[in-house]
């Protein structure tokens, strides 16, 4: 198998051409037509060299990963879900949000964590994806939504919060964000792109030594170690004290503040002993508040709280001075919880006619507007 030419940093491809005596300065022009003019196709660079471009067209795979299924929901969140070339499957998920278009994706095909309200965590950990492949994820987007819905649909932002645990796959999730924001390529601010973790706490150590500063995100979902172990197993290994030492190694400077998500499941983690223990743990200088609202899905052992207790919890974070927000469920209409799409996916086992976008039958019709510019 061929390697991927998508895995390659400018600087990476610089030395290549280099080794293989052709000029290293060819690989600005190469990245700007893949990055910048999506074109793919190496024997279409005019300005490159033929003697690199037989190279490239020979030693690597250009090939952008499949999109077997995409499907667009009522309120703009376009659902995809890609193959790679060992017909493994991810989702990706876009979606709008005032002037962006953030695209989530994922960084492991299932994840080992074993979070006890996530439905990715039912498919175990099948293996890590490769720089190429989280890249890849972007580019078959963007190239996707250049051709299907016009140019001006500009993915804009990027959040590692599909399927899989950035952090347990932290070398190829590092080489993925330095292709991101490469200034010849893609060229994303650190602003833009923010990494989500369930609190993985050797590799929050190592972030402040040599990740990219982008901006942080922390599963936290309890702020009591009980409670916490029981939504997600990881804080038996590292419990609320660990995690929040090596939380406090990450230079704030450069991340500005940190995010903490905070699923909210009826009478699990959302009383008033929670509140308490929330507004005690986190300091409302340093951290943003991100609620979201539990995404039930077939067999989930959780229940969403009401609308009123969830704004009840946003409110008393309010009063203590807190800078908090409720994440909207997005594209529920589209198996928003993640992972499902792909379990839906893999039990009708519908890939193999990937000719074509196919209907999972337990999503509304009304959902698959498929190919339809919104
Ligand atoms: N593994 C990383 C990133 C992927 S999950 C992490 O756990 O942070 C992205 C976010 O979705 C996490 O905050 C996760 O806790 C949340 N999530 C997972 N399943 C969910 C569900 N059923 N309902 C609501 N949020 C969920
Ligand atoms: Fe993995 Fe994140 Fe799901 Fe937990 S919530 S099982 S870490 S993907």
């Amino acid at each position: 198998m061929k390697p991927s030419f998508f895995d390659l940093t400018h600087g990476e491809l610089k030395d290549l051409l280099k080794e293989n005596g052709f000029s290293p300065f060819g690989a600005t022009q190469i990245f700007d037509w893949v990055y910048k003019k999506w074109v793919f196709d190496p024997l279409e660079w005019s300005n490159v060299s033929k003697g690199a471009k037989e190279f490239l067209n020979t030693n690597y795979d250009m090939s952008l990963l499949k999109i077997v299924w995409n499907g667009l929901s009522k309120d703009g969140t376009r659902k995809f879900l890609v193959k790679m070339i060992d017909g493994q499957t991810v989702e990706t998920v876009a979606i709008p949000a005032r002037e962006r278009l953030t695209l989530c994706v994922s960084s492991q095909v299932g994840c080992a964590v074993g979070c006890t309200f996530c439905h990715t965590a039912t498919q175990g950990l099948k293996r890590h994806l490769k720089p190429g492949e989280v890249v890849g994820q972007y580019i078959a987007i963007q190239d996707w939504l250049n051709k299907n819905v016009g140019p001006e649909e500009k993915l804009t932002n990027i959040v590692y919060m599909g399927q899989g645990e950035p952090l347990h796959n932290y070398e190829n999730m590092k080489k993925a964000t330095q292709i991101f924001m490469q200034e010849n390529g893609l060229n994303l601010g650190q602003r833009r792109i923010t990494l989500s973790t369930s609190g993985l706490v050797p590799a929050i150590e190592k972030l402040a030594i040599d990740f990219p500063p982008v901006n942080i995100a922390i599963s936290l979902h309890s702020a009591r170690n009980d409670v916490r172990t029981e939504l997600m197993p990881i804080n038996k290994v590292y419990d609320l004290e660990r995690l929040f030492t090596a939380i406090k190694q990450i230079p704030l400077k450069a991340h500005r503040r940190i995010t903490y998500e905070y699923l909210l499941a009826a009478d699990m983690n959302d009383t008033q002993e929670d509140v308490d223990a929330l507004a005690k743990l986190l300091n409302p200088k340093e951290s943003k508040i991100n609620l979201i609202p539990f995404n039930e899905f077939p067999g989930s052992k959780y229940k969403r709280p009401s609308e009123a207790k969830i704004m009840w919890f946003l409110d008393q974070m309010i009063k203590r001075g807190f800078t908090c927000t409720i994440r909207t469920t997005k594209g529920s209409d589209i198996l928003a919880a993640c992972g499902q799409l792909k379990s839906e996916f893999e039990k009708v086992n519908l890939w193999k006619k990937d000719s074509g976008p196919v209907v999972i039958p337990s999503i509304a019709s009304s959902a698959l507007q498929n190919q339809t510019p919104r």
